[in-house]
């Protein structure tokens, strides 16, 4: 395993659409345990491969309770909205808030070429959404709220 390099901003590559994955082959494990242990050492929740210059449809995501690796995934149903703050590791000094459903079912295949298929809520779902968007080449600031929610623990903040 080795660590990649994280492109920022500026790197033209990120607003490019990623190609689906055809090769369940070494090399596609390779980019998937390197990016398991990049994401882990810039301690970020998801990352998309082409946050690592490879323009692939491979994300991994881990928000706390495990890695999940999602190879070729698609959304397949989403339910209700959310407004929480974002940021990404290919954006280090932005963040703002989002629109984002609450809940969404994700489709993917996984290294063994199965189709699973998973849940994600809060968190998780605002990751899944997140990391989808990058195959796309869509960025969070382009899901920014544009009537941003003000929460309660901001007022606290600001309070203290
Ligand atoms: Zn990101």
């Amino acid at each position: 395993m080795a660590l990649r390099r994280i492109v920022t901003k500026e790197d033209p590559i990120l607003r490019k659409k990623s190609r689906p994955v055809e090769k369940f082959d070494k090399k596609l494990f390779d980019l998937l345990d390197d990016m398991a242990e990049t994401m882990k050492n810039a301690e970020g929740v998801g990352l998309a491969a082409v946050q690592v210059g490879m323009l692939r449809r491979v994300i991994v995501i881990d928000v706390g309770d495990g890695l999940i690796e999602l190879i070729n995934p698609e959304i397949i149903e989403e339910e209700g909205e959310q407004y929480e703050d974002e940021g990404c590791l290919s954006l280090p000094n932005e963040s703002c808030q989002t629109i984002r459903p609450a809940v969404v079912k994700v489709k993917a295949q996984n290294r063994d070429k199965q189709w699973c298929l998973y849940k994600g809520e809060g968190l998780k779902a605002r990751c899944f959404c997140h990391e989808i968007d990058h195959l796309d080449g869509i960025l969070f600031t382009d899901r920014k709220n544009p009537n941003p929610v003000i929460k309660e623990e901001h007022e606290e903040d600001i309070a203290r």
